[in-house]
């Protein structure tokens, strides 16, 4: 069943039951209020007629028949051998209602004589003095009005329900289907979308965008933009995997057809498949890194690090990979401690430095230091070598981006993927890092870190 139909059905039955509740209370208290009124002028004409009696009673005598009497109530006098005393109509020959005649109490109920509904009321008559019981009165009402009455409010009361209902069905199938129709049109763009298997569309707002359809055309399309923007990141990184992998396995294959064609390995053979080996080792390594970053998964140990030692470490061993005519040098060193994961945070860092030394020309400088800024531990990495186009900036931390595409790798240097590491590394502990360059003057990356509380002198 559909949406619109359950709505349609729910709501119709509801006004159903309240219109059938509402119906049968009007019915009943018309009902009641009518026989009450007749009951009202029955008593009312018994009392007549008793008074009459006490009047002159010394046994039982007809009572003036010429009372004043409501026109429609009829009177029977009997005595209580079941005698018919009087009457003021002559076609009746027994009692309205024989039944009553047989207990001396005052009593309502309702017969049919000759299909014509009657409301009856029986009362006992005793004499005045010794309160003995000398007969009945039994007077009589037509029903008949009250009937026709019943009869035309019950036939208003159906057939205004039933086309009531009729209506609200209709008016609610049709309101739903409006309220619901931009829903059918979300759902037959989605599936377009899936059928074209083309993220980049978008559903078009028809309405408001504050309503709940245009919620959730906007929720949609929202979904829509990260999950192309997913799809093409992904399509992206497996496009640069494979094409990272392809030089360093052409690299291997290359030695590896020699070493078959001649017969014989020699050491460089060996040498250069074994760094083609490594550097793929490293790559997969970087990757999975960089992956469990990305998902918030990097197991991360949260010791307490002192940054300046750690700076120390890294500047002595790059001062063996500076190139010739390079000069590694080390600037402000305040002494500071974060927590993390030491082995990380020194990737960072010599990320960085190899980054520096890879791109300053032989004459130029890179420094290191270390400074703290309020809350922050600030380590740069400066150097006077190439700098960074504006335009490349915004990018270079992405994976696999590079900005001279066709540069030659070096040992410490790599697919580019060291600038996104240092990056999620330096976010997984809760810092960040920026980057000022200037092309041709030399660049500065700064990693800020928290501290830890009093952790710098
Ligand atoms: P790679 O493995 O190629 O070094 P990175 O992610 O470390 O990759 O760096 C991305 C790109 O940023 C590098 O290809 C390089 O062009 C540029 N880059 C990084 N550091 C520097 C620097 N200190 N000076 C100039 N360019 C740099």
């Amino acid at each position: 069943m559909t949406l619109r139909v359950r709505l349609t059905v729910w709501y119709t039955a509801v006004l159903a039951v309240m219109l059938v509740l509402y119906g049968s209370a009007v019915y009943l208290l018309l009902s009641y209020t009518v026989v009450s009124q007749i009951d009202e002028q029955l008593d009312q004409a018994a009392e007549v007629v008793r008074l009459a009696f006490q009047r002159d009673i010394e046994g039982i005598v007809l009572p003036p028949m010429a009372l004043n009497l409501a026109s429609n109530v009829f009177v029977q006098v009997w005595d209580t051998e079941g005698e018919l005393v009087a009457q003021n109509l002559t076609m009746m020959d027994g009692a309205f209602d024989p039944q009553a005649l047989l207990t001396p109490a005052k009593r309502y109920s309702n017969v049919l004589i000759d299909g014509a509904p009657l409301r009856v009321l029986t009362y006992p008559l005793y004499t005045v003095s010794e309160n003995q019981l000398i007969g009945f009165l039994q007077l009589a009402s037509s029903l008949d009005t009250v009937v026709r009455a019943r009869q035309s409010l019950l036939f208003v009361l159906v057939v205004g329900s039933v086309l009531a209902v009729a209506g609200a069905a209709l008016i609610g199938y049709s309101t739903a289907s409006t309220a619901l129709r931009p829903l059918d049109r979300v759902t037959e763009t989605a599936l377009r979308i899936t059928r074209a298997d083309d993220l980049s569309r978008r559903i078009p707002m028809a309405g408001p965008p504050r309503d709940e359809v245009g919620r959730l055309i906007v929720a949609f399309n929202e979904t829509l933009e990260r999950l192309d923007v997913l799809f093409e990141t992904q399509r992206r990184f497996m496009a640069d995997v494979s094409h990272e992998l392809r030089t360093p396995l052409t690299a291997i294959r290359g030695n590896v057809d020699l070493i078959a064609r001649t017969g014989e390995a020699d050491a460089e053979t060996l040498r250069a498949v074994s760094s083609e080996v490594e550097r793929l080792t490293r790559m997969v390594k970087d990757l999975m890194l960089l992956t469990q970053a990305e998902s918030g998964n990097l197991p991360l140990a949260q010791d307490e690090v002192e940054i300046d030692t750690l700076v120390l470490e890294v500047f002595h061993q790059a001062k063996v990979l500076a190139p010739e005519g390079v000069e590694l040098r080390l600037g402000r060193e305040d002494q500071a401690r974060v927590r993390g994961d030491r082995d990380r945070l020194k990737q960072v860092v010599l990320n960085l430095v190899a980054n520096a030394l890879d791109h300053t020309p032989a004459g130029g400088t890179v420094t290191i230091s270390l400074d703290c800024l309020q809350e922050w531990a600030r380590l740069t990495v400066s150097d006077t070598g190439s700098g960074i186009p504006p335009e490349e900036l915004p990018h270079i931390f992405e994976r696999f981006y590079r900005v001279d595409r066709a540069r030659r790798r070096t040992a410490l240097g790599g697919a580019g993927l060291g600038l996104s590491i240092a990056y999620w590394i330096t976010l997984s502990h809760g810092g960040r890092i920026d980057v000022a360059s200037e092309p041709g003057q030399g660049s500065t990356f700064a990693v800020w870190l928290p501290l830890l509380s009093g952790a710098c002198t």
